[in-house]
């Protein structure tokens, strides 16, 4: 297979190159590429982050939808590109942005309390040499409250289920009080319980004035969960509001022929626009 040819890395500047990157503009990304050993997985992404809004990010497994996460908050390097987070580089937004990883990428075995990960979550606000005080330790248990795992505060990490995990880390995500969150598949191996609890808190988010950007899977509920989409297969399909771009051809555009669940996800977007 022939591979397109990588462009050079553009030099990173302080200042937005592109006159449409607002400062009010959470995240800006212009002709993003990204590769593993020389093969792009993400090609010429251009994309805009509307403020105040909950944005799914979906494709079929290998679109780039993680590397997509990764590759903004600079945990991968680019290949060329720009990204931006209110019209500059991620060094100055850092202390605004949340990320919430996949759990399966975690070492649950690290042996510490679901406290202390929320607790934390507040080290960007504390800067260097400041000791975490007690209204932090308080704060991170109330949005340990918040979650549903009050009484879970001392227990080791690894003696959670699989869906306290994704709740803990939601709740560390909201301890840092960020204003853009990357969320890599928050609904992953949790009950249906769970599910409501955590999408009741995105919501929550988005109506304080955030931005949330999820990774997911189950195409059914995005007309229900979200009013942003990003359509994605190693380029952007299409992306915009769930209403305009949800559609059954640009889903076909997404998941080619590997798209079983079309009639299922026909009947979400049908009830969501009627609704
Ligand atoms: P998605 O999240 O949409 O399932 P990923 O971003 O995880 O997709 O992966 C996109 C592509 O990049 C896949 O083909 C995957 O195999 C490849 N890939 C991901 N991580 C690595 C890595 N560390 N090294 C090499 N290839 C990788």
């Amino acid at each position: 297979m022939i591979h397109p040819p990588i462009p050079a890395k553009q030099s990173d500047s302080s200042l937005s190159k592109y006159p449409e990157h607002s400062a009010t503009n959470p995240l800006s990304v212009h002709a993003m590429t990204v590769a593993y050993h020389q093969k792009p997985v993400l090609w010429d992404i251009d994309y805009d982050a509307p403020l105040g809004s909950l944005i799914a990010i979906v494709g079929p497994n290998g679109a780039g939808k993680t590397t997509f996460m990764k590759a903004c908050l600079e945990i991968i390097p680019v290949a060329s590109g720009t990204i931006e987070f209110w019209g500059a580089p991620y060094a100055k937004g850092r202390a605004r942005i949340g990320y919430v990883p996949q759990r399966e990428s975690v070492d649950w075995d690290f042996p510490i309390s679901a406290l202390e990960v929320v607790t934390m979550g507040r080290y960007g606000k504390l800067g260097w040499f400041r000791r975490v005080k007690k209204e932090d330790r308080d704060l991170a248990f109330k949005f340990l409250d918040d979650v549903g795992l009050a009484d879970f505060a001392s227990r080791q990490i690894n003696q959670l289920s699989g869906g306290q995990q994704q709740r803990v880390f939601l709740a560390r995500a909201l301890a840092q009080e960020a204003e853009l969150y990357f969320m890599d598949e928050p609904f992953a191996g949790v009950d249906a319980a769970t599910e409501r609890a955590i999408i009741e808190i995105l919501q929550k988010l988005k109506n304080h004035g955030k931005t949330v950007i999820c990774v997911h899977h189950d195409l059914t509920t995005v007309p229900e969960y979200f009013d942003n989409v990003m359509l994605l297969n190693t380029r952007v399909i299409a992306a915009g509001s769930v209403k305009e771009v949800f559609t059954q051809e640009n889903l076909k555009k997404t998941y080619g022929g590997k798209l079983t669940l079309l009639d299922e996800v026909s009947e979400a977007i049908a009830k969501a626009k009627g609704s």
